[in-house]
């Protein structure tokens, strides 16, 4: 039996398990494919936005020559630090369910990579599964053909293609500038009267040059309505209609974290934001004993939890277990 079943090891499901063992509970991770699996899944070359002082865990430094780390070094840092702390990781497991099994103990089934139906038994339970397995469809037609894709990972494929990018984010423009180092037409669509406010200070004027020099096509207030197997359909806000050749789609219009977990346990939503309700000071869901950490505690807006903010919840959730216990001990 252990203390603490974490589900998910992102750098905040990794944390959550440094701060509970840290305070003497017994903690195991439960990870679908390896961990860190969605900087895994980054851009192969993507600079993060934020310094590597603000993504460490476990008060491990994390020391980096460039001002903000690339994902290579990032993958580096958080397996060295779960060595380091000699986190039990159950990777290649996926969480399917969280049951009740009586007042004090939870059961959280998976299945292994073989197809085996595992049980673990839990006090407490952290759910921390992010949300880069569930992109933001687009729902449109033609979405699911082979030339579309959610996940951009390098530029080499596209040489010399036409392809649109639908976005106007960070993830966007980082694949924009990548796509013309190798000589593709760039049409990028947003929906938007203007970019995100949120593009990398840095790498906003270089976007901005290529746009003026013509090496970017940028349709702002226009969406793409089809997806054909040679062209992309274009809705613009003015109601016009119009039509774009092309070979490959990049649909970056980020992710949204699942909910299915939560739910099998009897977690509950908020209404309004499609977003678990949690005590924001010790992250414990509706269900006591089931936390949430990371960025499946934000909202329909993913982008309310970065690993900035999220590799906080860890220590509030080991502090909280741990008064929990100490309180029920006291009588
Ligand atoms: P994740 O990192 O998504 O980890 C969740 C883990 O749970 C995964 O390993 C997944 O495989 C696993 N999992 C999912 N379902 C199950 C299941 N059923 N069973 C078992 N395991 C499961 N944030 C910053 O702070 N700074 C940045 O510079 C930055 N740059 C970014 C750049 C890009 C391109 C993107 C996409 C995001 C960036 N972010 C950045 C955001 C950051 O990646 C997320 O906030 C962060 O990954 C959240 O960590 P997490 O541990 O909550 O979730």
């Amino acid at each position: 039996m252990e203390d603490v079943i974490i589900i998910g090891g992102g750098p905040c499901g990794l944390s959550a398990a440094i701060e509970c063992e840290r305070l003497g509970l017994s903690a195991v991770i439960v990870e679908k494919y390896n961990i860190v699996q969605s900087i895994y899944l980054y851009p192969t070359h993507m600079q993060f936005f934020s310094t590597a002082e603000l993504l460490e865990i476990g008060n491990v430094p994390f020391s980096s020559p460039n001002d903000k780390p690339f994902r290579y070094e990032a993958l580096a840092y958080y397996r060295k630090v779960a060595e380091h702390f000699g986190l039990r990781v159950h990777n290649y497991e996926e969480a399917r369910e969280i049951k009740r099994r009586d007042d004090a103990t939870f059961e959280v089934h998976t299945v292994n990579r073989r197809g085996e139906s595992i049980v673990h038994q839990g006090r407490n339970v952290v759910v921390a599964t992010g949300y880069f397995d569930h992109p933001n469809y687009l729902g449109i037609p033609g979405e699911d053909k082979d030339k579309v894709t959610h996940y951009f990972r390098e530029a080499h494929p596209y040489t010399r293609t036409r392809v649109a990018i639908i976005g106007g984010s960070n993830s966007a423009v980082d694949a924009a500038m990548e796509l013309v180092r190798v000589g593709a037409h760039i049409d990028m669509v947003y929906r938007g009267t203007g970019l995100s406010e949120h593009i990398k200070p840095w790498v906003r004027p270089l976007f901005e040059s290529m746009v003026q020099k013509g090496r970017i096509t940028l349709h702002l207030s226009a969406r793409v309505n089809e997806i054909l197997d040679d062209s992309i359909r274009l809705l613009h806000a003015d109601g016009s209609t119009s039509e774009l050749d092309n070979d490959f789609v990049l649909a970056l219009t980020g992710f949204r974290p699942d909910r299915k977990l939560l739910s099998s346990v009897g977690v509950e939503m908020s209404d309004d934001l499609d977003k678990p309700v949690y005590n924001v000071e010790t992250m414990e869901s509706s269900v006591p004993g089931v936390y949430v950490g990371g960025v499946i505690a934000s909202g329909r807006n993913a982008n309310e939890v970065f690993i900035e903010s999220g590799r906080w919840h860890g220590k509030y959730i080991a502090e909280h277990i741990v008064s929990r216990q100490r309180g029920q001990a006291e009588g």
